[in-house]
Protein backbone atom coordinates (compact mmCIF):
# COMPACT_ATOMS: atom_id res chain seq x y z
CA UNK A 1 0.00 0.00 0.00
CA UNK A 2 1.47 3.44 -0.94
CA UNK A 3 2.09 6.25 1.59
CA UNK A 4 0.08 8.68 0.22
CA UNK A 5 -2.45 6.40 -0.38
CA UNK A 6 -3.20 6.97 -4.12
CA UNK A 7 -3.42 3.40 -4.81
CA UNK A 8 -5.50 2.53 -1.60
CA UNK A 9 -8.84 0.89 -2.58
CA UNK A 10 -8.16 0.85 -6.54
CA UNK A 11 -8.81 -2.01 -7.60
CA UNK A 12 -10.42 -3.55 -11.04
CA UNK A 13 -14.27 -2.79 -11.32
CA UNK A 14 -16.78 -5.42 -12.38
CA UNK A 15 -17.26 -5.95 -15.64
CA UNK A 16 -19.67 -7.78 -17.97
CA UNK A 17 -18.55 -10.90 -19.52
CA UNK A 18 -17.52 -11.06 -23.06
CA UNK A 19 -21.15 -13.21 -23.56
CA UNK A 20 -22.97 -10.57 -21.90
CA UNK A 21 -21.88 -7.50 -24.53
CA UNK A 22 -25.96 -8.01 -26.00
CA UNK A 23 -27.50 -7.08 -22.22
CA UNK A 24 -24.74 -4.84 -21.83
CA UNK A 25 -25.79 -2.96 -24.69
CA UNK A 26 -29.48 -3.12 -24.43
CA UNK A 27 -28.95 -1.78 -20.72
CA UNK A 28 -26.74 1.13 -22.45
CA UNK A 29 -29.49 2.00 -24.87
CA UNK A 30 -31.99 2.38 -22.26
CA UNK A 31 -30.03 4.43 -20.38
CA UNK A 32 -28.76 7.05 -22.81
CA UNK A 33 -33.00 6.96 -23.77
CA UNK A 34 -33.27 7.84 -20.17
CA UNK A 35 -35.90 4.76 -19.64
CA UNK A 36 -34.07 2.89 -17.87
CA UNK A 37 -36.52 1.20 -15.47
CA UNK A 38 -36.40 1.09 -11.33
CA UNK A 39 -36.48 -3.23 -11.23
CA UNK A 40 -34.70 -5.57 -13.54
CA UNK A 41 -34.84 -8.83 -12.95
CA UNK A 42 -31.65 -10.80 -14.73
CA UNK A 43 -32.75 -14.11 -15.04
CA UNK A 44 -31.09 -17.26 -16.42
CA UNK A 45 -30.03 -20.18 -15.43
CA UNK A 46 -27.09 -20.45 -12.79
CA UNK A 47 -23.39 -20.42 -13.35
CA UNK A 48 -23.23 -18.18 -16.15
CA UNK A 49 -22.13 -15.02 -14.54
CA UNK A 50 -25.63 -13.09 -14.07
CA UNK A 51 -24.46 -11.95 -10.62
CA UNK A 52 -20.99 -10.36 -11.54
CA UNK A 53 -23.19 -8.75 -14.45
CA UNK A 54 -25.43 -7.11 -12.38
CA UNK A 55 -22.25 -5.59 -10.25
CA UNK A 56 -21.04 -4.47 -13.57
CA UNK A 57 -23.60 -2.42 -14.00
CA UNK A 58 -24.50 -1.06 -10.30
CA UNK A 59 -20.95 0.36 -10.62
CA UNK A 60 -20.79 2.04 -13.71
CA UNK A 61 -24.33 3.92 -13.04
CA UNK A 62 -22.29 4.65 -9.53
CA UNK A 63 -19.52 5.64 -11.09
CA UNK A 64 -18.62 9.53 -11.63
CA UNK A 65 -16.53 9.08 -14.46
CA UNK A 66 -19.56 9.85 -16.62
CA UNK A 67 -17.42 9.85 -19.95
CA UNK A 68 -17.94 5.71 -20.47
CA UNK A 69 -20.85 3.53 -20.10
CA UNK A 70 -18.02 1.42 -17.19
CA UNK A 71 -16.89 2.01 -14.16
CA UNK A 72 -13.31 3.82 -14.37
CA UNK A 73 -12.15 2.09 -11.56
CA UNK A 74 -10.06 5.36 -10.38
CA UNK A 75 -12.85 8.00 -8.93
CA UNK A 76 -14.40 8.33 -5.41
CA UNK A 77 -17.31 6.05 -6.64
CA UNK A 78 -15.32 3.25 -7.79
CA UNK A 79 -12.89 3.51 -5.00
CA UNK A 80 -15.62 3.19 -2.17
CA UNK A 81 -16.96 0.13 -4.31
CA UNK A 82 -13.25 -1.91 -4.07
CA UNK A 83 -13.22 -0.92 -0.10
CA UNK A 84 -16.36 -2.55 0.57
CA UNK A 85 -18.18 0.90 1.73
CA UNK A 86 -20.18 2.66 -1.14
CA UNK A 87 -22.68 4.35 1.13
CA UNK A 88 -25.21 4.26 -2.26
CA UNK A 89 -24.79 0.40 -3.20
CA UNK A 90 -26.28 -2.80 -0.92
CA UNK A 91 -25.51 -5.97 -1.93
CA UNK A 92 -28.55 -8.24 -0.16
CA UNK A 93 -28.03 -12.54 -0.32
CA UNK A 94 -28.33 -15.39 2.22
CA UNK A 95 -26.36 -14.88 5.27
CA UNK A 96 -23.23 -16.79 5.56
CA UNK A 97 -24.81 -20.53 6.39
CA UNK A 98 -28.34 -19.49 5.57
CA UNK A 99 -29.61 -20.25 2.37
CA UNK A 100 -32.51 -17.90 2.51
CA UNK A 101 -33.03 -13.78 2.57
CA UNK A 102 -34.08 -13.13 5.99
CA UNK A 103 -36.85 -10.67 5.92
CA UNK A 104 -34.78 -8.11 8.39
CA UNK A 105 -32.19 -7.98 5.44
CA UNK A 106 -35.49 -6.30 2.96
CA UNK A 107 -36.66 -4.39 5.81
CA UNK A 108 -33.62 -2.59 6.45
CA UNK A 109 -33.64 -1.73 2.54
CA UNK A 110 -36.89 -0.01 2.62
CA UNK A 111 -34.77 2.49 4.63
CA UNK A 112 -32.17 2.96 2.33
CA UNK A 113 -34.51 3.31 -0.41
CA UNK A 114 -36.14 5.72 1.30
CA UNK A 115 -33.30 7.91 1.56
CA UNK A 116 -31.37 10.46 -0.63
CA UNK A 117 -28.58 9.32 -2.26
CA UNK A 118 -25.21 10.34 -0.50
CA UNK A 119 -23.71 11.72 -3.70
CA UNK A 120 -26.09 14.67 -5.03
CA UNK A 121 -27.69 13.75 -7.79
CA UNK A 122 -26.51 10.18 -7.85
CA UNK A 123 -28.21 7.15 -7.53
CA UNK A 124 -28.23 4.22 -5.05
CA UNK A 125 -28.43 0.45 -6.18
CA UNK A 126 -29.31 -2.79 -4.97
CA UNK A 127 -28.27 -6.31 -6.50
CA UNK A 128 -30.47 -9.01 -4.54
CA UNK A 129 -29.36 -12.41 -5.50
CA UNK A 130 -30.57 -15.18 -5.89
CA UNK A 131 -34.47 -13.56 -5.81
CA UNK A 132 -35.85 -17.26 -5.10
CA UNK A 133 -33.75 -17.14 -1.66
CA UNK A 134 -36.65 -14.75 -0.83
CA UNK A 135 -39.79 -16.64 1.36
CA UNK A 136 -43.50 -15.62 0.91
CA UNK A 137 -42.89 -12.72 3.88
CA UNK A 138 -39.62 -11.76 2.57
CA UNK A 139 -40.77 -11.53 -0.72
CA UNK A 140 -44.23 -9.29 0.52
CA UNK A 141 -41.13 -6.84 2.49
CA UNK A 142 -39.39 -6.06 -1.08
CA UNK A 143 -43.12 -5.91 -2.82
CA UNK A 144 -43.77 -2.94 -0.40
CA UNK A 145 -40.40 -1.45 -1.60
CA UNK A 146 -41.06 -1.89 -5.24
CA UNK A 147 -44.88 -0.33 -4.99
CA UNK A 148 -43.34 2.87 -3.78
CA UNK A 149 -41.53 5.03 -5.80
CA UNK A 150 -38.09 4.17 -5.54
CA UNK A 151 -36.71 7.67 -6.52
CA UNK A 152 -33.40 7.41 -7.77
CA UNK A 153 -33.10 3.64 -6.41
CA UNK A 154 -32.00 0.94 -9.37
CA UNK A 155 -33.12 -2.73 -8.34
CA UNK A 156 -31.30 -5.30 -10.07
CA UNK A 157 -32.65 -8.79 -8.63
CA UNK A 158 -30.66 -11.96 -10.27
CA UNK A 159 -32.62 -14.98 -10.22
CA UNK A 160 -32.12 -18.51 -11.62
CA UNK A 161 -35.36 -19.35 -11.01
CA UNK A 162 -38.12 -16.33 -12.13
CA UNK A 163 -40.47 -19.29 -12.23
CA UNK A 164 -40.38 -19.13 -8.32
CA UNK A 165 -41.01 -15.19 -7.90
CA UNK A 166 -44.17 -14.18 -7.21
CA UNK A 167 -45.82 -13.01 -10.30
CA UNK A 168 -46.34 -9.38 -8.81
CA UNK A 169 -42.74 -8.93 -8.27
CA UNK A 170 -41.91 -9.96 -11.96
CA UNK A 171 -44.63 -7.83 -13.42
CA UNK A 172 -42.85 -5.12 -11.76
CA UNK A 173 -39.55 -5.42 -13.11
CA UNK A 174 -38.13 -5.12 -16.17
CA UNK A 175 -37.40 -8.57 -17.20
CA UNK A 176 -33.91 -9.65 -19.49
CA UNK A 177 -32.90 -13.06 -20.01
CA UNK A 178 -29.68 -14.93 -20.17
CA UNK A 179 -29.41 -18.24 -21.83
CA UNK A 180 -26.25 -20.31 -22.10
CA UNK A 181 -23.51 -18.54 -23.99
CA UNK A 182 -22.02 -19.21 -27.23
CA UNK A 183 -19.62 -22.37 -26.57
CA UNK A 184 -16.81 -21.28 -28.52
CA UNK A 185 -16.60 -18.10 -26.58
CA UNK A 186 -16.90 -19.66 -23.18
CA UNK A 187 -14.41 -22.33 -24.14
CA UNK A 188 -11.99 -19.71 -25.22
CA UNK A 189 -12.59 -17.78 -21.93
CA UNK A 190 -12.04 -21.25 -19.60
CA UNK A 191 -8.65 -21.68 -21.60
CA UNK A 192 -7.80 -18.47 -20.64
CA UNK A 193 -8.29 -19.99 -17.14
CA UNK A 194 -7.35 -23.65 -16.98
CA UNK A 195 -5.10 -24.35 -20.76
CA UNK A 196 -6.09 -27.47 -21.48
CA UNK A 197 -8.83 -27.73 -24.48
CA UNK A 198 -9.78 -30.74 -23.76
CA UNK A 199 -10.23 -30.53 -20.08
CA UNK A 200 -11.98 -27.68 -20.44
CA UNK A 201 -14.37 -29.06 -23.15
CA UNK A 202 -15.59 -32.11 -21.12
CA UNK A 203 -15.59 -29.36 -17.98
CA UNK A 204 -18.02 -27.39 -20.15
CA UNK A 205 -19.90 -30.67 -21.44
CA UNK A 206 -20.20 -31.36 -17.61
CA UNK A 207 -21.62 -28.10 -16.76
CA UNK A 208 -24.22 -28.12 -19.58
CA UNK A 209 -22.34 -24.91 -21.28
CA UNK A 210 -22.36 -22.98 -18.45
CA UNK A 211 -19.13 -21.30 -18.39
CA UNK A 212 -18.93 -20.22 -14.36
CA UNK A 213 -20.54 -23.53 -13.08
CA UNK A 214 -17.64 -25.23 -15.47
CA UNK A 215 -14.99 -22.86 -13.73
CA UNK A 216 -16.63 -24.01 -10.06
CA UNK A 217 -16.36 -27.70 -11.01
CA UNK A 218 -12.64 -27.48 -11.88
CA UNK A 219 -11.83 -25.15 -9.16
CA UNK A 220 -13.35 -27.46 -6.52
CA UNK A 221 -12.13 -31.07 -8.14
CA UNK A 222 -15.76 -31.82 -8.99
CA UNK A 223 -14.85 -34.05 -11.76
CA UNK A 224 -13.08 -36.48 -9.98
CA UNK A 225 -16.27 -36.45 -7.03
CA UNK A 226 -18.83 -36.98 -9.62
CA UNK A 227 -16.60 -39.97 -10.96
CA UNK A 228 -16.58 -41.50 -7.34
CA UNK A 229 -20.47 -40.92 -7.73
CA UNK A 230 -20.86 -42.78 -10.43
CA UNK A 231 -18.92 -45.79 -9.52
CA UNK A 232 -20.50 -46.11 -6.38
CA UNK A 233 -23.76 -45.60 -8.53
CA UNK A 234 -22.07 -48.59 -11.03
CA UNK A 235 -21.63 -50.71 -7.48
CA UNK A 236 -25.71 -50.74 -7.61
CA UNK A 237 -26.36 -51.35 -11.24
CA UNK A 238 -24.17 -54.50 -11.16
CA UNK A 239 -25.92 -55.75 -7.50
CA UNK A 240 -22.47 -55.10 -5.31
CA UNK A 241 -24.28 -52.76 -2.71
CA UNK A 242 -28.51 -51.90 -2.38
CA UNK A 243 -29.83 -48.61 -3.34
CA UNK A 244 -30.31 -47.65 0.23
CA UNK A 245 -26.89 -49.00 0.80
CA UNK A 246 -26.07 -45.72 -1.83
CA UNK A 247 -28.57 -43.52 -0.70
CA UNK A 248 -26.86 -43.41 3.44
CA UNK A 249 -23.12 -43.02 1.70
CA UNK A 250 -25.05 -40.09 -0.86
CA UNK A 251 -26.62 -38.68 2.06
CA UNK A 252 -23.05 -38.07 3.85
CA UNK A 253 -22.22 -35.64 1.01
CA UNK A 254 -23.54 -31.82 -0.18
CA UNK A 255 -27.28 -32.34 -1.21
CA UNK A 256 -26.65 -29.62 -3.54
CA UNK A 257 -23.95 -31.02 -4.83
CA UNK A 258 -25.14 -34.60 -5.37
CA UNK A 259 -28.57 -33.46 -6.54
CA UNK A 260 -26.49 -31.35 -9.66
CA UNK A 261 -24.28 -34.50 -10.50
CA UNK A 262 -27.21 -36.36 -10.91
CA UNK A 263 -29.47 -34.02 -12.87
CA UNK A 264 -26.71 -33.42 -15.08
CA UNK A 265 -25.97 -36.64 -15.80
CA UNK A 266 -29.53 -37.58 -15.88
CA UNK A 267 -30.54 -34.21 -18.62
CA UNK A 268 -27.58 -35.75 -20.66
CA UNK A 269 -28.81 -39.25 -20.69
CA UNK A 270 -32.57 -37.55 -21.53
CA UNK A 271 -30.72 -35.57 -24.43
CA UNK A 272 -29.47 -38.97 -25.84
CA UNK A 273 -32.19 -40.80 -25.45
CA UNK A 274 -34.43 -38.37 -27.31
CA UNK A 275 -31.77 -38.38 -30.26
CA UNK A 276 -31.57 -42.16 -30.15
CA UNK A 277 -27.58 -42.02 -29.74
CA UNK A 278 -25.57 -44.28 -26.82
CA UNK A 279 -25.13 -42.12 -23.90
CA UNK A 280 -21.44 -41.36 -23.62
CA UNK A 281 -20.94 -42.55 -20.10
CA UNK A 282 -20.76 -46.19 -19.67
CA UNK A 283 -22.64 -45.90 -16.17
CA UNK A 284 -25.51 -43.88 -17.41
CA UNK A 285 -26.10 -46.11 -20.57
CA UNK A 286 -27.65 -48.62 -18.21
CA UNK A 287 -30.22 -46.49 -17.94
CA UNK A 288 -30.79 -45.83 -21.48
CA UNK A 289 -33.80 -48.50 -21.91
CA UNK A 290 -36.25 -45.62 -19.93
CA UNK A 291 -38.10 -44.29 -21.98
CA UNK A 292 -37.94 -40.43 -22.45
CA UNK A 293 -41.16 -39.43 -20.54
CA UNK A 294 -40.14 -42.03 -17.64
CA UNK A 295 -36.98 -39.95 -17.49
CA UNK A 296 -38.44 -36.53 -17.67
CA UNK A 297 -41.26 -37.37 -14.95
CA UNK A 298 -37.71 -38.39 -12.69
CA UNK A 299 -36.05 -35.64 -13.72
CA UNK A 300 -38.90 -33.13 -12.73
CA UNK A 301 -38.97 -34.35 -9.48
CA UNK A 302 -35.14 -33.96 -8.88
CA UNK A 303 -35.41 -30.67 -9.85
CA UNK A 304 -38.16 -29.30 -7.93
CA UNK A 305 -36.68 -31.23 -4.43
CA UNK A 306 -33.43 -29.28 -5.68
CA UNK A 307 -35.11 -25.98 -5.65
CA UNK A 308 -36.47 -26.93 -2.70
CA UNK A 309 -33.31 -27.77 -0.88
CA UNK A 310 -31.90 -24.70 -2.21
CA UNK A 311 -34.68 -22.33 -1.36
CA UNK A 312 -33.65 -23.62 2.58
CA UNK A 313 -35.84 -26.65 2.97
CA UNK A 314 -34.61 -29.08 5.80
CA UNK A 315 -35.61 -32.48 4.30
CA UNK A 316 -33.63 -36.03 5.30
CA UNK A 317 -31.51 -36.46 2.93
CA UNK A 318 -31.14 -40.06 3.29
CA UNK A 319 -34.96 -40.20 2.51
CA UNK A 320 -34.81 -38.43 0.08
CA UNK A 321 -31.89 -40.34 -2.00
CA UNK A 322 -33.57 -43.65 -1.03
CA UNK A 323 -36.83 -42.89 -2.60
CA UNK A 324 -35.02 -41.37 -5.75
CA UNK A 325 -33.06 -44.34 -6.21
CA UNK A 326 -35.75 -46.86 -5.96
CA UNK A 327 -38.04 -45.38 -8.47
CA UNK A 328 -34.97 -45.66 -10.42
CA UNK A 329 -34.12 -48.57 -10.10
CA UNK A 330 -38.03 -49.78 -10.04
ZN1 LIG B 1 -15.40 5.40 -11.42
Amino acid sequence: MSETGANEGVAQPATAFSWQMNQWQQLGALLEAKRLPHALLLSGPQGIGKLRFAQAFAHSLLCQDASTFAACGHCQSCRLLAAGNHPDYREISPEEGKRQIGVDQVRQLQSFVGQHAHREGGRKLVVLHPAEAMNINTANALLKTLEEPAGDTVLLLVSHAPSQLLATIRSRCLQMSFGVPDQKVVLNWLQNYIGDEALCSRLLTEASGRPLAAKALFDQDGLSRWQGFDEQLQGVIQGRQSPVQLAELLAGEDILETLDWWLQRGLRLLKQVSAGVDCENPVWQAFAKRSAHQLVVELDKAQLLRAKMQRGATLNKRLVWEEMLLNWFA
